[in-house]
C-alpha cells in the first residue's frame, strides 16, 4: 500500500518541494491547493510523475472551504497517513486588514484558524489509517521566536491575552491581542499559534492515538514566492543577504527534503518536537530539537489558544 500525505499550499515554495521529495520516496501526495491549475503546472515543472499525486481544492482562508476539502478527501476513499500544514500568506505591505468570508482577519485565518480546523477534522482520518507510524507536521519559522537572532527584528509576536479572539475577531478587531493592525506581526502571531497548536495536539492526543505531532524550521528559504508581496528591492536583496551575510539561506529543494524527512524518517518520530537545522547552514548540518519561544512553550497560552480558536472555527 502506498502511504498518502496531504500537503497544504503545495503549489509553490516549500510545499511544492516537499511534495516532490515525498513523491520521490514513493508516497502518494494529495496537493491541497487553492488554485489547481497552478498546482498542476507546478507539479509538472518539478518533474513529479502523474501517478504520484492528486489535486484537491482548498482555500485555507475560508472555514467552509476547509470543511468541504475534508468531505472531498473522505469521498476519495484514501486513507491518511500524514498531514503537512504548510500554506501561509505573508503580506507585509497591507495598510488595512483583508477578511475571510467569516469576517476574520485573513493572515491569521489562512495560517492558523484554517489549519487549526483542518488538524482537528483530519485527526479522525489519521486515527482511522492502519499505518503504524502516522504524523502531523506544521511549518514553524524562526521569526516566531524573539530569543533567536532571526526573530529579534520588530514587530515581535504577542498573543496578549487573546483579547481579539475573545471579542470575536471581526471588524474592527484584526489582531489576536485586539491591538492595532500590523501585518508583519499578524504573520508572526499566526506562526506562534501554529507552534502552540502542534504542542497542544501532542499534549491532548499523542498518548491516546500514537500520532506524532511535530513542527520544523526548514531554514530561511529566501527565494520562495512567500515574499511576493514585499517591495521588489527587498525580494532582490533578501536572498543575497541570507546567502552572504547571515548564512541562513536554504534552497527550496533542501527545504522540501527537510520537510520530507520530518514526515517520513524514523529519526523524526518524536512527538511534540520542533526541529531545526539552525540559522547558519553548514554543509551536512545536523538537525536538532529546538526550544520554542517563551510564548510558544507556555502551556496556559496553548490551552487558551485552543479554546478561543475552537470558538472561532465553530463545530467540526
Ligand atoms: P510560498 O508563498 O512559496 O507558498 C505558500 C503556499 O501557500 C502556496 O502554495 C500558496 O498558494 C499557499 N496558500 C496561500 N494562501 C492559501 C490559501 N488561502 N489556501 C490555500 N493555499 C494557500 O511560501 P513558502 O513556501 O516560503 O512558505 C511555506 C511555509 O513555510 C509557510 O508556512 C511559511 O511560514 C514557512 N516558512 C517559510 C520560510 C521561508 O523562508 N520562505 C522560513 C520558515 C518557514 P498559491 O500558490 O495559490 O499562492
Amino acid at each position: 500500500r502506498k502511504s498518502t500525505v496531504v500537503i497544504t499550499g503545495a503549489s509553490s515554495g516549500v510545499g511544492l518541494y516537499a511534495a516532490k521529495a515525498l513523491a520521490k520516496r514513493g508516497w502518494h501526495v494529495v496537493m491541497a491547493c487553492r488554485d489547481l491549475a497552478k498546482a498542476e503546472a507546478a507539479a509538472k515543472s518539478v518533474g513529479m510523475s502523474p501517478d504520484s499525486y492528486s489535486l484537491m481544492q482548498i482555500d485555507l482562508g475560508s472555514l467552509d472551504s476547509v470543511r468541504q476539502f475534508v468531505k472531498n478527501f473522505r469521498v476519495s476513499g484514501r486513507s491518511l497517513d500524514a498531514l503537512v500544514c504548510n500554506a501561509a500568506i505573508y503580506m507585509p505591505l497591507l495598510k488595512e486588514p483583508l477578511r475571510s468570508p467569516e469576517g476574520y482577519e485573513l493572515t491569521m485565518t489562512t495560517n492558523h484558524l484554517g489549519h487549526f480546523l483542518l488538524c482537528n477534522m483530519m485527526l479522525e482520518d489519521l486515527k482511522k489509517s492502519p499505518a503504524p507510524d502516522k504524523r502531523m507536521v506544521i511549518l514553524g519559522t524562526v521569526t516566531h521566536n524573539p530569543d533567536e537572532l532571526g526573530g529579534k527584528i520588530p514587530p515581535r509576536p504577542d498573543l496578549g491575552n487573546f483579547e481579539g479572539f475573545v471579542e470575536g475577531f471581526k471588524d474592527p478587531i484584526s489582531m489576536v491581542d485586539g491591538k492595532k493592525f500590523e501585518p508583519v506581526k499578524a504573520y508572526k502571531d499566526s506562526k506562534v499559534c501554529n507552534v502552540l497548536t502542534m504542542r497542544e495536539l501532542h499534549r491532548r492526543y499523542h498518548d491516546s492515538t500514537g500520532i506524532t505531532f511535530t513542527s520544523l524550521y526548514p531554514g530561511c528559504v529566501a527565494d520562495t514566492p512567500l515574499f511576493r508581496n514585499h517591495y521588489p528591492l527587498f525580494q532582490k536583496l533578501f536572498p543575497w543577504f541570507q546567502k552572504n551575510i547571515t548564512g541562513g539561506y536554504v534552497s527550496q529543494d533542501l527545504a522540501g527534503e527537510r520537510v520530507a524527512m520530518v514526515v517520513a524518517d524514523p529519526e523524526y518520530k518524536q512527538s511534540g518536537a520542533y526541529w531545526s537545522w539552525g540559522n547558519r547552514q553548514k554543509k551536512n548540518g545536523k538537525s536538532f530539537v529546538q526550544k520554542v519561544s517563551p510564548q510558544a512553550r507556555d502551556d496556559e497560552k496553548a490551552e487558551k489558544m485552543w479554546i478561543f480558536s475552537q470558538k472561532l472555527v465553530g463545530s467540526l
